[in-house]
Formats: structure tokens, C-alpha cells, sequence
């Protein structure tokens, strides 16, 4: 064990954690939240615009989510991020849900007003952020989303509503990708949707009807490096290559794009701006989206 020797600290040196009675407290509820890099990001931004705000992990199992929305507020909690496994699970709980958030059927971040609270999706925010970024037009776009789990959700919800012309989903699960195609036909009824199972039969007949293929799926996330959606074997569409996977940054699926000289956009510009959009929400002050960007950069490099 470390030996501190309290009579030998310089007070100069050390850097004291602001926290006092009057920080407005944040949080984010998941199970696990071991990995996350929200509280750095959200920190270093509060400290960055001077702000007396603090954003803590709030470690939640699912058999007690119905608690922690009323904790939130007993606790005068300004507000909250959501992570798996409680996105979809703490709707009922919260006062008001905004429109798309609703659509999705997914919540990642609360905020609390006079004991009020609003449940927001920034996700779509992000990811529809990382297209413009990449300027990629999403309004007409042909648009293939590999996966149909919650991400995937969020994404073809954010393209429909973003009016892109076709959205196709391949899920190695088909009934769930069907699913997803059925509940978006019901509300966008002039987008063309299909469904598929994710399989090579099926990728090969893919070279070019798309204009942006995007990886939902977990395939080519830390520690699966070599993992891809794409067989190596088969050519990918004339598209920009999009891959929600942020750990590693550069995924295999994105180098074997690159390779071929594809445009790519990769996962990290949607988990900065979903995150900075929380921030917006939660303080009404514009978020310092570079700083956000270089501390996570730091961190990974430091490969935690
Ligand atoms: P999820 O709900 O568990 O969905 C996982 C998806 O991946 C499902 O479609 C699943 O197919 C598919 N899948 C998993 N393993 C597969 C395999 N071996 N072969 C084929 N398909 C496979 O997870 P999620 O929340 O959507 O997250 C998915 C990924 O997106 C994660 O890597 C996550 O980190 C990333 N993400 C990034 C951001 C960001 O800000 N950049 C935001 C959200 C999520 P089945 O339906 O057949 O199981």
C-alpha cells in the first residue's frame, strides 16, 4: 500500500476537487458503468467553462430502476445520462418524454426542472452530428444499417426522421430487424424499408445501392479487434463507410474501407456530441466539443 505522508504534502501542488454545498450534481445510471468515459468528458467541460457542476457514476441494477427517477429528484439531482441496460426501461418512470425519444423508445439523458423530469434521446442528436461533421447529407440518402439492437434503433429512427430515401437493416437476427422495419413503415410511410438477415449471401448483392452503410453491431469492438461485418472476401458498396464502435476508433470494418478508399465516419464523433448535447440541455451553455474530444483521445491512448 502507498504510504502518504500528510505532514510532507505541499497544499500548492495537490488539485482540490471543487465540489462544495451549492455543485449541481449529474450522473449516469447503467449496469456497469465500470467503463465509461462520460465522467471525464462531462467533468473536464464543467471545469473547462468554470462551471460548479460535478457528474458522478450512479451504478444502477435493473430490478431497482424504478427507483432511482424519484431519487434523482429526492436528491435535487439537475439531471441524469442513461446507459445499458436502462434506455428503454426508465420511460415510464419519467414525467414528460420528448417526440423522438419517444419514436425511438429509447432514453439516454434526463433532465430535471422543478422537480420534473424530461426524458431526452441525444444519441440520434450525435449521430446525425457525425454525418453533417463528415458533411454527408442524410435528406435522399440510400442507407444500409447493419445490426438491430438498441444503436441501430436509434440510428434508422434519425434517418427516417432526417427523410432519407431507403433504409435497409441486416440483422443476423432477421425477426428482429423485420421488427424494427414493421414499427418504422407505420410512421414513415414514404421512405422505402427492408430487412434481411445479416449474412455473406446477402452482402454480396449489396455493391451498390447504398450511399452509407453503417455498423450497429458490436463486431470489431475492444477486445474483438479483427471482427468485422463485412467478410474480408467481399467487396463493400461505393458508400461512406459509418462504424458506431468507438473502442478501437479505427475498427477493422473502417480499415478495410479505407483500403479501398472509401470515405468513413467513425463512432466517436456521435458519443462526443451525444454527450455534448446533454451537456446543452442540462446547462444551457454551448459545450466545448474539442476539449470533449481530446480528453477522451487522451484517455484512450492511455488505453483504459
Ligand atoms: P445491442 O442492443 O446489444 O445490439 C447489438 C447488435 O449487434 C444486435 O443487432 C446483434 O444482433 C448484433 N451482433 C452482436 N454480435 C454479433 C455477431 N457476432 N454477429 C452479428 N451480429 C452481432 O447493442 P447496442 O446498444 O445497439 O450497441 C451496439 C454497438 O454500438 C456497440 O458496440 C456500442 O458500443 C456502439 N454504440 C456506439 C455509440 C456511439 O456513441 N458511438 C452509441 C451507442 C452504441 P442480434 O440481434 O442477432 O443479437
Amino acid at each position: 500500500m502507498r504510504q502518504i505522508k500528510t505532514n510532507s504534502v505541499n497544499i500548492n501542488q495537490i488539485s482540490i476537487n471543487k465540489i462544495n454545498g451549492t455543485t449541481n450534481i449529474v450522473g449516469l445510471l447503467g449496469w456497469p458503468v465500470k467503463h465509461t468515459f462520460s465522467p471525464l468528458m462531462h467533468n473536464a467541460a464543467f471545469a473547462a467553462l468554470d462551471l460548479n457542476w460535478a457528474y458522478i457514476p450512479l451504478p444502477i441494477v435493473p430490478e431497482q430502476i424504478k427507483k432511482a427517477v424519484p431519487s434523482l429528484q429526492a436528491f435535487n439531482f439537475k439531471g441524469a445520462n442513461v446507459t445499458i441496460p436502462h434506455k428503454q426501461t426508465i420511460i415510464p418512470y419519467l414525467d414528460k418524454v420528448d417526440h423522438l425519444a419517444k419514436l425511438i423508445g429509447a432514453v439516454n439523458t434526463i433532465v430535471i426542472k422543478k422537480q420534473v423530469a424530461y426524458g431526452y434521446n441525444t444519441d440520434s442528436y450525435g449521430f446525425l452530428k457525425s454525418l453533417t461533421d463528415a458533411n454527408f447529407d442524410a435528406k435522399g440518402s440510400r442507407c444500409l444499417i447493419l445490426g438491430a439492437g438498441g444503436a441501430a434503433r436509434a440510428i434508422a429512427f434519425s434517418l427516417a426522421d432526417a427523410r432519407a430515401d431507403t433504409i435497409a437493416i441486416y440483422n443476423r437476427t432477421k425477426s428482429r430487424a423485420s421488427l424494427l422495419v414493421n414499427e418504422l413503415e407505420n410512421i414513415f410511410s414514404t421512405i422505402k424499408f427492408s430487412s434481411q438477415f445479416l449474412s455473406p449471401q446477402v452482402l454480396k448483392l449489396s455493391q451498390t445501392q447504398f450511399d452509407l452503410v453503417i455498423n450497429t453491431t458490436s463486431m470489431g469492438m475492444f477486445p474483438d479487434l479483427e471482427a468485422t461485418p463485412w467478410p474480408l472476401d467481399i467487396a463493400l458498396p461505393q458508400a461512406v463507410i459509418c462504424d458506431l464502435v468507438y473502442n478501437p476508433i479505427k475498427t477493422q470494418f473502417l480499415k478495410q474501407a479505407e483500403t479501398v478508399g472509401l470515405k468513413t465516419i467513425d463512432g466517436l464523433g456521435m458519443l462526443i456530441h451525444q454527450g455534448a448535447k446533454a451537456f446543452e440541455i442540462w446547462t444551457d451553455q454551448t459545450p466545448p466539443t474539442d476539449l470533449m474530444r481530446q480528453i477522451i483521445l487522451k484517455e484512450m491512448e492511455r488505453g483504459t
